[in-house]
């Protein structure tokens, strides 16, 4: 019995053999920092700014298509002006991490204790997986409590509120923050977990990508990817649901959409028939069970 064999072109060492040598050559012709910042940057512009372009334009280019995947209806939708002042709030916000980012890197070149691993070898796949699985867990995490904690009546009004002014979000709108929450809710969550782990710089640009392009996608405002929009849009139109990104501690807080519905018309039949906390428990309980 023949069995397959993939052409030698397309074989995984075939790809491998030239990413690595090229990634050799990066690392003996430029200088740890000057790869960290311009990596970052790159990868910035293109699995953030890359995405965005792509979702704003869809509206333009595909009027009908556009239409049928957006959640919110039209009337809903942010107009051209407040897209224009989304885009000078986050090209702000973008030149702000990357100015923390320049200093973060001076800082610790001169300490020489740098953030990332940038190693002239790629990382192995198992080092890749383990530092990727447990960054996106304590990110969520990050995220989770970090936006809970902007929703607090006396920080909401000052910081959180500019990021609620898109109800139907945009793309661009996952960055239209407070430079405040910028840096708490969108830069620290996303760094802090490969930095502990010590990555390799290509496993936290990885990470990185992934990120971005999640975020643009829950802003989109599109059912695209299995509706993968649709947690954090609910958030953006209804506010006190939906804190996370993975969905696990929403499900832990009971912040998840059903929960919280639940609760409410327990909590509605209560009021409204004179029942006791027994019966509003028993109606929680037939509820969760369903
Ligand atoms: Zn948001
Ligand atoms: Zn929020």
């Amino acid at each position: 019995m023949s069995s397959f064999h993939l052409p030698p072109s397309l074989s995984p060492l075939a790809l491998y053999e030239p990413i690595a040598s090229t990634w050799t050559g990066i690392v003996q012709s430029y200088s740890p920092a000057t790869i960290e910042f311009a990596g970052t940057l790159i990868v910035q512009l293109i699995f953030f700014w890359g995405p965005c372009a792509i979702y704003l334009s869809l509206d333009r280019l595909f009027p009908k298509f556009s239409d049928r995947h957006k959640i919110q209806p039209a009337p809903k939708q942010p107009t051209r002006s407040e897209i224009f002042h989304c885009l000078s709030v986050v090209l702000r916000n973008q030149v702000l991490s990357s100015t923390l980012h320049a200093l973060l890197i001076y800082v610790s070149t001169k300490t020489g204790k740098g953030a990332f691993r940038v190693d002239a070898s790629i990382p192995p796949l198992f080092e890749v997986v383990r530092d990727i699985v447990f960054s996106l867990l304590l990110r969520e995490a990050l995220f989770y409590y970090s936006h809970r904690i902007l929703h607090h009546p006396r920080l909401y009004p000052k910081i959180h509120k500019i990021h609620h002014k898109f109800t139907a979000p945009v793309a661009l709108a996952a960055q239209y923050a407070h430079p405040i929450e910028q840096i708490v809710a969108n830069i620290l969550p996303i760094t802090i977990p490969p930095q502990l782990m010590h990555s390799h710089i290509l496993t936290f640009w990885m990470f990185m990508a992934y990120e971005l392009v999640e975020t643009t996608t829950v802003h989109s405002g599109y059912d695209f990817f299995m509706n993968a929009a649709k947690m954090h849009d609910l958030h953006h139109e209804k506010f006190l649901i939906y804190f996370g990104a993975i969905g696990v501690l929403d499900w832990f807080h009971g912040t998840d959409g059903s929960r919280m519905a639940a609760k409410r018309k327990a909590k509605g039949a209560a009021a409204a028939k004179g029942i006791t906390q027994e019966q509003v428990d028993a109606i929680m309980k037939e509820t969760k069970s369903e």
